[in-house]
């Protein structure tokens, strides 16, 4: 019995009925394409011609099953973060309106949730579905809400043109065969995560091994059991290359991926160079974000060095502009300027926000926030964001970032951010956020190291200690909420 009619998806050729190719793995549960294609087959049924719709994205097989039904259908898709507060849900889902929820059986759905008809995804094969007309390149595939690291989430409108050219783009640069076999440890509910990590294996007919929650020894393990590449964050980098110090067989482990990417935020380069000791390994970074997808990336065969970002995406403009809105054409690697990309990558608006969509659109070119110099060869290194990592001291503009990385190469810093604060006579002044590795070195020694390192006006003018930096679920450290607990003048 089972369905008998042929499912093929333009978004993924490889959702084929009857195909045995594995395609998804969460723990002891799998789906092969040939289930994913009927389970999704299925649900389309129910979606077709609908609004948005909801998905509640706890890190399960059934939230891949659900959005690649909505996507079969046709039906713009609104991840929602199943940790989020009341207050942000409330807030997504007004201004979304989603017509209906999709949820695991099991899922535990806050109260807010209540007035939305919910339909439980069960990996069930479904009733047998004409074949889908392939929407159209503009119709909206997601509506992703942003991490609101610089202000409150806003929802970005992604087509399904910026989401096939750029997994395409992406498959290309890193190699990506059907035989890759992803370790996946992040949360679905970003562009990262599910976009990426979840979409992009599956439109490559490769597969993907999710760990639930991230440890060092599992990615160990799924490396020695067939798993070619992983994409991480920084924080899962970290502690990789901390585990990696200590058990070499871990290090063999990782030292056999074809590819490790990490991305979302900056790869410290004390990092990099000590999972490359240890491990073999030189990790390669990509840049991007919710409203254009992905921008830049180190190439699989290309030159893997720390602190770049890489190249543009096939596909994908990318250009430096300075302060009075002048193009920069300098790779000189000193040069800074605000990144601005156009492409196909590009988003289409944020939902409801004509205002906002505005005030980032320049001339059909996305204005990024994130200030960036070029190498000669053109690679792109990240220096920070405008908002909260450029610091105007002393005449000076200075990056957050270097400070950071020469700051992480201290043997008493474990983890630190740098910001600037508002300063009489300097304009802004440097401040060190420092998590020490274990008793707290005196500031002025963390002060002189920076000097050192990189230039007298670079050093921290103050030094707060914590226990630990404030960060979201993808690891990135929310400048905006640090507050002053103890102050070293
Ligand atoms: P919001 O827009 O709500 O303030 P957000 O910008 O953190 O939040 P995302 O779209 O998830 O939300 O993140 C994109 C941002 O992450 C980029 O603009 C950039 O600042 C940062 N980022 C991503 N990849 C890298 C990288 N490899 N190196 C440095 N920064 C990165
Ligand atoms: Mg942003």
């Amino acid at each position: 019995g089972g369905p008998s009619c042929v499912i093929v998806v333009g978004m993924f050729p490889e959702l084929v009925s009857g195909s045995d190719r594995e395609a998804l793995r969460f723990g002891e549960q799998a789906l092969t394409y040939g289930e994913l294609a009927e389970v999704a087959g299925g649900l389309a049924g129910h979606l077709r011609g609908r609004g948005r719709v909801a998905v509640w994205a706890t890190p399960t097989i059934e939230t891949c099953a659900a959005v690649v039904g909505a996507l079969v259908a046709g039906v713009p898709v609104v991840p929602l973060n199943p940790k989020v507060g009341e207050r942000e849900l409330a807030h997504i889902i007004d201004d979304s309106t989603p017509e209906m929820l999709l949820a695991a059986p099991h899922a535990a759905l806050p109260p807010g949730l209540a007035k939305i008809p919910t339909l439980h995804v069960l990996l069930e094969r479904g009733d047998p579905t004409p074949p889908p007309v392939e929407p159209a390149p503009e119709t909206p595939a997601f509506v992703v809400y942003t991490s609101g690291t610089t202000g409150p989430p806003k929802g970005v409108v992604l087509p399904r043109r910026a989401v096939t050219s750029n997994l395409d783009a992406l498959a290309e640069v890193w190699e990506w065969t059907e035989r890759d076999v992803l370790v996946h440890g992040l949360p679905l509910f970003h562009v990262h995560g599910l976009i990426v990590g979840v979409l992009g294996p599956l439109r490559r007919g490769g597969s993907v091994r999710h760990l639930g929650r991230f440890s060092s020894r599992a990615v160990g393990q799924a490396l020695t059991t067939g798993a070619t590449m992983m994409f991480g964050v920084p924080t899962m980098y970290h502690r990789l290359a901390m585990d990696c110090a200590d058990d070499p067989g871990l290090a063999k482990a990782v030292g056999g991926a074809r590819l490790l990417v990490s991305g979302s935020a900056a790869l410290p380069a004390t990092d990099h160079q000590r999972l490359a000791e240890t491990t073999g390994q030189r990790v390669v970074e990509r840049y991007g974000m919710t409203e254009t997808l992905m921008n830049c990336s180190v190439r699989a065969s290309g030159d893997r060095r720390p602190g770049a970002v890489g190249l543009p995406l096939p596909g994908v403009s990318l250009r430096l502009v300075g302060d009075a809105g002048e193009l920069l054409d300098a790779h000189d690697g000193e040069t800074v300027g605000e990144i601005e990309v156009t492409g196909d990558n590009l988003f289409l608006g944020y939902l409801n926000r004509q205002d906002a969509t505005d005030a980032v659109m320049n001339d059909g070119w996305f204005r990024t926030g994130d200030m960036a110099v070029r190498d000669p060869d053109g690679y792109v290194r990240i220096v920070g964001r405008r908002a909260t990592d450029l610091i105007k001291s002393g005449g000076y503009k200075i990056g957050a970032g270097e400070i950071e990385n020469a700051l992480l190469e201290h043997p008493a810093v474990a983890e630190v951010a740098v910001t600037g604060e508002p300063d009489e006579d300097l304009g802004e002044r440097i401040v060190a956020w420092v998590v020490p590795s274990g008793a707290e070195p005196a500031p002025e020694e963390l002060a002189d190291h920076v000097a050192r390192l990189l230039a007298p006006h670079k050093r921290p003018r103050v030094v707060r200690y914590l226990e630990s930096l404030p960060r979201n679920d993808m690891g990135k450290v929310m400048k905006r909420s640090l507050a002053p607990r103890r102050t070293q003048p």
